[in-house]
């Protein structure tokens, strides 16, 4: 959605690297969006109790050629938030991440913010290994940082899984893996990722909900809100991106519900309205209900 700022985007935690092809690596403990090739290997090699790690084969690390790196840290040290708003979609990351750290700061003021790691091609992590971009987005919660390559929302979120290349679509997709960083702090991950597949469906639909918490606090109508308000247009476009990594969409519906790790497409959607509509994060305990 538009961004009402103007001028430079605060990028205090943000970094670049990538351009290169090359390793893929084993490393677990990622915590992804939902959707991806990637993430339908790691599903299915959680299905088979196999470290996804193993399956994809250990390797080294990529290398990353200086001046692709140096060239997209310049981009987005150049971002602005007219840019974010024509549609420039490294900078509209930029943007939404220093957007969730106003609205959590107001939210949460004694959590800390993440850090976002912008990449192309491979990356590795400072904790949960090395990945591609068919991870998908993802959060590492060993080094507390949001990793992803802007070309997802095209090639796959898109391309792949029909969702919206609307605006807040995009932003979502970062609201949810900042979601998955207040659950590292609040210990919801740690305790959900000991459920198996019923707690990762819970830490993914709180995630979603969080998401939602950002989304009405950052268009919340008042002279100094972070977003011009959402309309309607924008509120089903993005439940259509959010039904679109449901895994009801991504495996089929008639897909074993056990092995569903992200929750179904109409759950992901709901957890994305409650969080909107009440702007409260007690209302995200997802793990309090039986009625998901
Ligand atoms: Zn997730």
């Amino acid at each position: 959605m538009t961004f009402q700022g103007s001028g430079s985007i605060n990028t205090d935690n943000v970094s670049a690297s990538g351009g290169g092809g090359g390793g893929l690596g084993g490393g677990g403990g990622r915590i992804a969006l939902g959707g991806g090739a990637g993430l339908i290997l790691t599903i299915v090699a959680l299905l088979f109790g196999v470290n996804p790690g193993n399956l994809m084969g250990s390797g080294s690390g990529s290398s990353t050629p200086a001046a692709s790196q140096s060239a997209l840290d310049k981009h987005i040290s150049e971002c602005t938030y007219e840019m974010a708003n024509v549609g420039d979609e490294i900078c509209r990351v930029v943007a939404t991440k220093a957007s969730l750290e106003t609205v959590w700061k107001s939210i949460a003021p004694q959590y800390s913010a993440p850090k976002l790691h912008i990449f192309s091609g491979s990356v590795n992590t400072g904790g949960c290994g090395s990945a591609t971009s068919a991870t998908g987005p993802f959060y590492c919660p060993a080094d507390e940082t949001i990793y992803i390559d802007t070309s997802f929302y095209d090639d796959v979120l898109v391309g792949q899984l029909g969702g919206g290349n609307d605006a807040l679509s995009q932003e979502y997709v970062i609201a949810h893996e900042y979601g998955h960083h207040i659950e590292n702090i609040t210990g919801v991950l740690n305790k959900g990722q000991r459920m198996g597949n019923n707690g990762s469906v819970r830490i993914e639909l709180q995630a979603d909900c969080l998401a939602g918490v950002w989304a009405h606090h950052a268009d919340d109508g008042t002279a100094d809100a972070l977003l011009q308000p959402l309309t309607q247009q924008d509120i089903d476009q993005v439940g259509k991106t959010a039904r679109s990594i449901g895994d009801d969409s991504i495996q089929g519906s008639n897909s074993n519900k056990e092995g569903w790790t992200h929750g179904s497409a109409a759950q992901r959607a709901r957890w994305f309205g409650i969080g909107y509509q009440s702007g409260d994060p007690r209302r995200c305990d997802t793990f309090a209900t039986n009625d998901l």
